[in-house]
């Protein structure tokens, strides 16, 4: 980011195109003051959302679907600018994500936020009547990255909004105009102005957020962040949900169909250039078919078109560039420090200056080892590194090598192997036979175990991060003292043990005893 200092005016910062570096626009980066107040102004409208109701909540939100749905190509637009990816990915991997999120809080919302029973095992606790409530948290502040920058806004302040909360949005200091966009729909649909607020600026913001009176924390970034994030949550105890990053693996067996697997792998490492939390980051396959593996991704990856939207191209292609030169120096050292260790270089491997500044050509490299920095760290960037493995055991053990757990995935004709070896795998979300695209279903949880974050987003687990429980226990009889309360005593003690006994005693006998002893000592004792 480049702060663009503006004498006597708030300061500024400067967003590029990644494919040209040429400058889009200036936004000004917001002071903890401007910060605050946005939050104070955004809990002030909160309280009278939360009185209003579902059905009207999602008649906003429902407009916001259909204006989105016109407006789809000019989103893109704005989208693919910024962020550097292919149009048709900005629709399919974001725009398509958010309308089916649209549909899925339209469906479920209502009955997500009906007061629920809650029955009782213990005899004694059958005279109260038990209902769940989910409250709305208040003022939920959300801090996004760049690789996804209207789908990872949308989807969580969504859920947000649907569940009666306010939201304030910290995008990405490189993408900020694709939440302004979500912004503006979300304005033309109805929703009052203070709702849903984008403030602007780098990490600065982001800590000036996290300090003012959000209630709960939607992060999503990377590790290094993320562990800044959650001290500064825990120095306050603010609830936080973090999604982090990841390396995911792809397991390749050996019965499976080898066209279907090497384009999902080429798909997996390179779609949104690598940039994808979800990207396919290692892939092992079986020795059996390790060679004719490699060679199909080889020939696939060589048919395709790095570039980007620029006036003097035909504005197709498939791969864009990296979001900036720091991501693309990441990438270049995993790839030289892999090669130096002893990888062989199928395709690509190099940086594409004649195309701009941030262009990496795909890459495959085989014969990788996990004492490489590419099979452990997140390279985020569209490589593909690729092993053999024999047994199916060491295939589970290698992708479970990793400090991340974000997603995986397994290729075989037989599902029903696909499935039972995903229960093995430590991942927040395991697909069989596909890649990534579980992050566009909008009822699957997505979230990781280990470095890879806390809580989830999507779906009810999504939605269940939205509110606090509130659990109301009401009394079916008023008039009676409860036999637990004072008038501690021997009859008392016996009128405990005779009822633990009757709970739980294993034998029958036993349990009658302690219903007698519990019946005799109630009735001698006086509760005060
Ligand atoms: P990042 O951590 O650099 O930045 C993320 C956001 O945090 C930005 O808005 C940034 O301005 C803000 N920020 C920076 N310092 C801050 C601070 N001290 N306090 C508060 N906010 C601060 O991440 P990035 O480079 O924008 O995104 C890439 C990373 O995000 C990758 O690691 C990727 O795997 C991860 N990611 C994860 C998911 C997921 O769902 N698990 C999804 C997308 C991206």
């Amino acid at each position: 980011m480049n702060a663009v200092p503006q004498p006597g005016l708030a300061p500024q910062f400067a967003v590029h195109n990644p494919a040209t570096g040429e400058t889009i626009g200036t936004l000004p980066i917001f002071s903890a003051e401007q910060i605050n107040a946005a939050v104070e102004r955004a809990a002030v409208a909160q309280r009278r959302w939360a009185g209003t109701s579902v059905r009207e909540r999602l008649k906003i939100l429902k407009r916001f679907g259909q204006l989105l749905c016109e407006q789809k190509s000019t989103v893109a637009a704005v989208i693919s600018r910024e962020a550097g990816k292919p149009e048709i990915e900005a629709l399919s991997t974001e725009i398509l994500v958010v309308l089916d999120t649209v549909e899925y809080l339209r469906n479920h919302v209502a009955e997500f936020l009906l007061p629920q029973p809650v029955p009782h095992g213990n005899p004694i606790m059958k005279l109260k009547r038990g209902v769940l409530l989910r409250e709305p948290y208040g003022v939920v502040g959300i801090i996004s990255p760049w690789n996804y920058p209207f789908s990872i806004p949308s989807v969580q302040g969504l859920a947000a909004l649907a569940a009666g909360n306010a939201v304030v949005v910290k995008p990405s200091e490189f993408t900020p105009y694709s939440s302004l966009e979500l912004q503006r729909l979300l304005r033309e649909a109805g929703l009052d102005a203070d709702l849903f607020q984008v403030i602007t600026g780098d990490g600065s913001a982001g800590a000036a957020l996290l300090a003012s009176n959000i209630h709960k924390l939607v992060f999503t970034g990377s590790v290094a962040t993320g562990k800044r994030v959650a001290q500064a949550a825990a120095a306050r105890l603010l609830p936080v949900v973090l999604e982090l990053g990841g390396k995911d693996p792809m397991i390749v067996l050996e019965d499976t169909d080898l066209n279907v697997a090497s384009s999902a792998a080429v798909w997996g490492a390179f779609m949104n250039a690598g940039q994808t939390c979800l990207s396919v980051e290692r892939c092992y396959v079986h020795e059996s078919i390790y060679g004719k593996f490699l060679e199909k991704c080889v020939e696939k990856t060589n048919k395709l078109r790095v570039g980007s939207a620029r006036p003097d191209s035909d504005g197709e292609f498939d791969i864009g560039p990296m979001i900036h030169e720091r991501q693309l120096k990441i990438v270049q050292a995993h790839v030289e420090d892999a090669i130096a260790r002893g990888a062989r270089l199928l395709a690509g491997g190099k940086a594409l200056p004649q195309l701009g500044p941030n262009f990496f050509a795909p890459t495959i490299l085989a014969d990788v080892d996990h004492s490489m920095r590419i099979m452990r760290e997140e390279t985020f960037g569209p490589v593909l590194p690729v092993r053999s493995f024999k047994m199916e055991d060491e295939a589970v053990a290698l992708a479970n090598d990793s400090e991340f757990g974000l997603a995986a995935s397994i290729f075989t004709r037989d599902r029903k192997r696909g499935e039972a070896m995903a229960r093995r795998i430590e991942a927040g979300t395991v697909m069989v036979n596909d890649v990534i695209s579980c992050f566009g279903i909008s009822e699957a949880p997505h979230g990781g175990v280990k470095a890879s974050g806390i809580g989830r987003t999507h779906g009810s687990f999504g939605l269940e991060e939205m509110v606090w429980p509130k659990y109301v226990d009401s009394d079916r009889m008023p008039g009676m003292k409860k036999p637990w309360w004072y008038g501690y005593n021997q009859a008392f003690t016996e009128q405990m043990n005779g009822f633990v006994e009757l709970l739980f005693a294993n034998k029958l006998t036993n349990r009658m005893r302690g219903a007698m002893k519990s019946t005799k000592s109630y009735l001698r004792r006086r509760v005060l």
